[in-house]
């Protein structure tokens, strides 16, 4: 008997656990309720004692700050405790299993920080004279070297600090090449395929080309019929991911890049997911022109929570030409840093006040060392090896979206299991909150119906995987069960905020403490 079973059995009544349970304190166990650190601030209350700084005449004139600025007076433990608080709140990589597909949520291992914190790296300025920071230039080079090797790609565009500013990049690059040739005014459109990460349109449209959804076909790929129609001397380029956001490898790829190259277009690579595909496949032999490469996610470093990310841009040779200022050199003096355009190179200009995520770049590159060439393949074959145990140890419970075969990194999952039981994707991914699990990513891609998007990436453990599935095969079973949805409906019972009012924080955010109005002044 499957051991998820009649567990449900245990839980108390619907009734009783439709009701938060109430403490006196208002904390849960050990998870502890606080007022905001404003609200705690007490006039006056101080952490350190530091003597009072010698009267200087100010030199701020009209600028000087006429009312106090208002920051909480707090001692030093509830300086600590609030942050040590906040930080046990959010769930992490660092925390357990982090499901979300398209992110690649994996471990960033420790030594990756270690190298980063080096002074060498940490403490130098973009603006210190080269000669002063040739181990960092040459460290650039050394990843960008790696980076090239990897995909076959004879350039690489270091600075872009994200995958939607690579993108930015690499379709610059793009129009600029298009540009050259004379056909700016003609080639104004951009295909992507409905299944897209929703940064490839906004991409292109903010350049001002016109997005060309391309369908997708039964098996989850680009439907190559539908593409080939939409072909034609006004195309500019396609944006296609590979493995494309439902998981799957776009077999047709080869082709895909022949057919838009034979139409005078460009092939943008969305290189998001190459975590699936590094030291397999080179790019390059895709038939790819340009490439976003996420180093916070194939390379781990840490990412979420709008934290540095790092988005370098393999480009062929056609548009390496056109690649952003500054690039590393090395030449008979050591290492030099190009910051204006010479010889054949044509670059369209900066993307960044400097020279990229120097932090970013530290840390992919001791994740590739560590690994080794081997490693990075091995690493590839991993994340697809347990995305796929995923898929065939729930493919019986839950509804593969495509079930024509294998995945790579990622299982996807539609909303077919939980057909006419009034349960709903997001019932769902509520329901795994109070079992300790992350949600996977919800309602993506588009293409399929109540999406449930699973990557476990290649750092979990079979140990790890199983509890997973088992948690989801429970769930899975239990929402077909009569009268489930009462009980799905009403997770999360257990965390400290329930079914937060997610459209009224995004439409009327309160993102201002204002103190309390006194009660006798407000009655003046
Ligand atoms: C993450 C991701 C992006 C965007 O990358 P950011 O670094 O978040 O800007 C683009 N496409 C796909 C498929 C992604 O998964």
């Amino acid at each position: 008997m499957d051991k998820s079973q009649g567990r449900l059995a245990a839980v108390p009544a619907a009734s009783e656990t439709l009701a938060p349970a109430a403490t006196h304190s208002g904390h849960r166990g050990l998870m502890l309720e606080e007022p905001l650190i404003f609200e705690q601030g007490v006039p006056g209350r101080i952490g350190v004692d530091v003597p009072a700084a010698p009267a200087a005449k100010s030199r701020l004139g009209s600028f000087k700050r006429k009312a106090p600025i208002g920051l909480p007076c707090l001692s030093e433990p509830q300086v600590v405790r609030h942050f040590t608080r906040l930080s046990q709140k959010n769930y992490g990589i660092d925390s357990g299993l982090f499901a979300l597909g398209s992110c690649t949520m994996k471990h960033n291992p420790r030594l990756n920080e270690k190298m980063a914190r080096l002074p060498g790296f940490a403490d130098i300025h973009p603006l210190q004279p080269v000669q002063t920071v040739q181990g960092a230039l040459e460290l650039i080079d050394e990843l960008a070297r790696w980076l090239k090797t990897l995909t076959g790609m004879p350039a690489v565009a270091m600075s872009p600090a994200a995958g939607a500013h690579g993108e930015l990049c690499g379709m610059v690059a793009i129009w600029s090449a298009i540009q050259a040739k004379g056909e700016g005014a003609t080639r104004t459109r951009v295909l992507v395929p409905e299944s897209a990460h929703g940064t490839n349109p906004a991409t292109a449209a903010l350049l001002g080309f016109t997005v060309d959804p391309i369908p997708a076909d039964a098996r989850g790929r680009v439907d190559l019929a539908a593409f080939e129609k939409k072909l034609g001397p006004d195309v500019a380029a396609i944006m296609l991911t590979n493995p494309n956001t439902c998981g799957l490898f776009e077999n047709d790829i080869r082709k895909i890049a022949d057919l838009i190259h034979a139409a005078g277009g460009y092939f943008y690579c969305d290189g998001a997911n190459y975590n699936a595909i590094a030291g397999r496949v080179r790019p390059a032999d895709l038939g790819v022109d340009a490439m976003h490469i996420n180093l916070h996610k194939t390379f781990s470093t840490p990412h979420g929570g709008g934290g540095p990310g790092s988005g370098p841009v393999v480009l062929s040779a056609l548009l390496a030409p056109y690649a952003p200022l500054p690039y590393v050199v090395h030449g008979a003096n050591g290492f030099a840093l190009v910051e204006t355009a010479t010889g054949a190179a044509k670059p369209f200009g900066r993307l960044k006040a400097f020279n990229g995520q120097m932090g970013m770049f530290v840390r992919a590159l001791a994740y590739m060392l560590s690994h080794g060439a081997d490693g990075i393949r091995q690493a590839s074959t991993d994340a697809v090896l347990n995305a796929n145990y995923i898929l065939a140890r729930l493919r019986d419970v839950m509804s593969p979206a495509f079930d024509g075969g294998p995945c790579m990194h990622e299982a996807l999952f539609d909303d077919t299991f939980l057909k006419d039981t009034g349960i709903s994707t997001l019932d769902f991914a509520k329901a795994m909150i109070d079992e300790g699990y992350h949600p996977m990513t919800m309602y993506f891609p588009l293409v399929v119906h109540g999406a449930m998007l699973v990557e476990p990436t290649e750092s979990e453990s079979k140990e790890s995987l199983d509890a997973f599935i088992d948690t989801l095969r429970y769930l899975a079973i239990e929402a077909r069960k009569p009268g489930a949805a009462v009980w799905f409906q009403a997770a999360p019972r257990l965390t400290p905020r329930r079914r937060l009012d997610e459209t009224r924080a995004a439409r009327a955010p309160v993102l201002r403490w204002k103190p309390p109005v006194k009660t006798a002044q407000a009655a003046e």
